[in-house]
């Protein structure tokens, strides 16, 4: 491409609401532009990039052998009505209205969808297992999008679902994705561990994984080995800048708590400031502090299908907060979002609970009355929960624990059997008999995915793209275009990439070489050549954009390492 013809155009100067280095010189290189709050445009440079990340995603979920399908964004409420989802999903959830007053929501994920495709199409366990995958735009309304294509309102996803007849089955088609997310963040020259998701207080089989790309700015933390492989998310402070410091976040909860207005999720959520989907692991408590009941950590999903299994019980009640004030005869207070210490807590928050109370969701203020008379099945999934920085692992007994900040690029989840028992996608077994299929669902963020690559790749110039998905291969900088011997190889050489089919960017702008050398820096393709002083004895510079390492070479020499 010619440079001169380059719809966007850079930024001299960094854009105010650009908060974090990716964000900035996304905007500044001209890969996006903002439109509404959390809702973005790519330009040219930047859906170059999303290209190839969607092309890495596809290459790999289909050698995984998912078979790739689009489904709408338009969804009619009545499909999340019948899972329970409705209103459960709180104020993400984008609703609308059609002319005839029937209610439709925009999709922030797939499950119900698919799940009624799969009702319609496969009745056989013949035709199991299956996953199918789309890439396709999603929205939520985030309570605070920010740091660009990080946290969008609209963005784009791979989300892909497996359908099994058995939770052995589940489990392979769980480690196929697995495999598949491993090789797709290396592809795209991410740092990243694979993380346990839900090392919460409640044990069962429906095991979940985050995909956690190191970065400062990042909103999770985790807790990783040096020496084995072992990781964990631990807990997730509120969304914001209000983050606690891991560790310390059970004792500035527990203050919280303490505070007289702190009655009920509602009040709580406006007073720690933290949308109520955030609270993660979420404490009942009498208004003395001592706590009674125990909520259930985590996202609403896994929750419920890890207490429906382990309770063996197909449905879970939703209670208001008034009828679990009844159930434990104390005022409902809570803590969250908690820390490390959240286990030790937990553990004897249980001990003090009368049998048969209490699970509970933190996404829109509702809690989940749990069966009477079944003990609260306390078990620990990760070995992780208590830890602090600098412990000797306890899984390998070598490495230390450290913590890291993460952003969550990537998120596999054993569903089970939820959205098929809800929306009624049962297979024959091999007995003739309909059963549930199970479930797991794997999602990537794409454009997510390309703001955390820039967050890793990138110096005080601007972006250093990992070659995989930089908007070009090279970019071919002729120093001075009025030059004629300069010119005329620049051509050459440009003509010959192309024939070759190498993607490069031509500076055709006759712009004084500062501006070249500054845009180019800010745009970051992997390889510079720069056509100059030593064109005359057909010698160009080559300039790697990450090292900043130059060599004189001979034109032929740098045609023949990128052709
Ligand atoms: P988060 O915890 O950051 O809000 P999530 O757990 O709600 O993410 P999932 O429901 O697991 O997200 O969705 C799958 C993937 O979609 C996430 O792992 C993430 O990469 C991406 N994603 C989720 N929300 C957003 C968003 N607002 N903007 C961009 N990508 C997102
Ligand atoms: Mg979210
Ligand atoms: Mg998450
Ligand atoms: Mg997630």
């Amino acid at each position: 491409m010619r440079q001169s013809t380059l719809f966007s155009s850079t930024l001299r100067e960094s854009p105010a609401d650009a908060d974090t280095a990716s964000h900035r010189w996304l905007l500044r290189a001209g890969y996006i532009r903002q439109l509404a709050a959390g809702v973005y445009s790519y330009l040219p440079l930047g859906l170059r990039v999303l290209r190839k990340l969607e092309r890495i995603v596809r290459e790999e979920m289909d050698r995984a052998g998912a078979q790739e399908l689009l489904m709408p964004a338009l969804q009619p409420a009545e499909l999340w009505k019948a899972s329970g989802r409705y209103d459960v999903y709180g104020p993400e959830l984008i609703r609308l209205k059609d002319r005839h007053q029937r209610e439709f929501a925009l999709g922030p994920t797939h499950e119900e969808v698919v799940t009624e495709l799969f009702r319609n199409e496969i009745s056989s366990y013949r035709r199991l297992p299956v996953t199918v995958y789309q890439v396709q735009t999603k929205y939520r309304d985030e309570r605070r999008p920010r740091f660009g294509l990080l946290r969008g309102r609209e963005f784009l996803m791979k989300d892909a679902y497996s359908f099994d007849m058995s939770w052995e089955g589940l489990d392979a088609s769980y480690r196929g994705m697995y495999d598949a997310y491993l090789r797709i963040f290396e592809r795209c020259g991410l740092r990243f561990r694979a993380v346990e998701a839900d090392a919460g207080a409640i044990g069962g089989e429906g095991g979940s994984h985050e995909f956690m790309a190191l970065a400062d700015i990042g909103e999770d933390t985790i807790v990783a080995c040096t020496h084995c492989e072992q990781a964990a998310n631990v807990e997730r402070a509120a969304s914001g800048t209000d983050r606690q410091p891991a560790g310390a976040a059970g004792e500035t909860t527990l203050e919280k708590l303490r505070t007289p207005n702190a009655r009920t999720i509602e009040q709580l959520s406006r007073f720690l400031d933290a949308e109520p989907s955030r609270l993660i692991k979420t404490l009942v408590y009498a208004a003395d502090g001592a706590p009674t009941a125990v909520l259930v950590r985590g996202d609403h999903e896994v929750n419920e299908i890890k207490l429906k299994r382990s309770l063996g019980v197909e449905r879970l009640e939703l209670a208001d907060a008034a009828t679990v004030e009844a159930v434990t005869g104390a005022p409902v207070g809570f803590a969250g979002p908690v820390g490390l210490s959240i286990p030790v807590i937990v553990d004897e928050a249980v001990a003090r609970m009368p049998s048969g109370v209490v699970g509970g969701n933190e996404a829109d203020m509702h809690w989940i009355g749990v069966v009477p008379g079944r003990d609260f099945p306390v078990e620990r999934t990760g070995d992780f929960r208590n830890a602090a920085e600098g412990e000797i692992c306890p899984h390998c007994g070598e490495g230390e624990l450290r913590y890291h900040r993460g952003i969550e690029v990537g998120h596999v989840f054993k569903l089970g059997t939820k959205y098929s028992v809800s929306g009624g996608a049962v297979a024959n077994d091999a007995d003739g008999k309909e059963v549930p299929v199970i479930m797991g669902c794997y999602g990537i963020g794409v454009s997510r995915l390309l703001a955390a690559v820039a967050e890793q790749h990138r110096d005080e110039r601007g972006l250093a793209w990992p070659a995989s998905i930089a908007p070009f291969r090279v970019h071919l900088v002729p120093v001075a275009l009025r030059d004629e011997t300069q010119r005329s190889l620049a051509e050459a050489m440009y003509a010959t990439l192309l024939r070759h089919g190498v993607e490069a960017l031509l500076d055709d702008r006759d712009e004084r070489a500062g501006v070249k050398f500054a845009d180019s820096e800010l745009i970051g393709v992997p390889v510079r050549i720069v056509v100059g002083k030593h064109a005359a004895e057909g010698n160009v510079e080559w300039v790697d954009r990450a090292t900043g390492e130059r060599t004189v070479v001979p034109k032929d020499e740098a045609l023949a390492r990128l052709i």
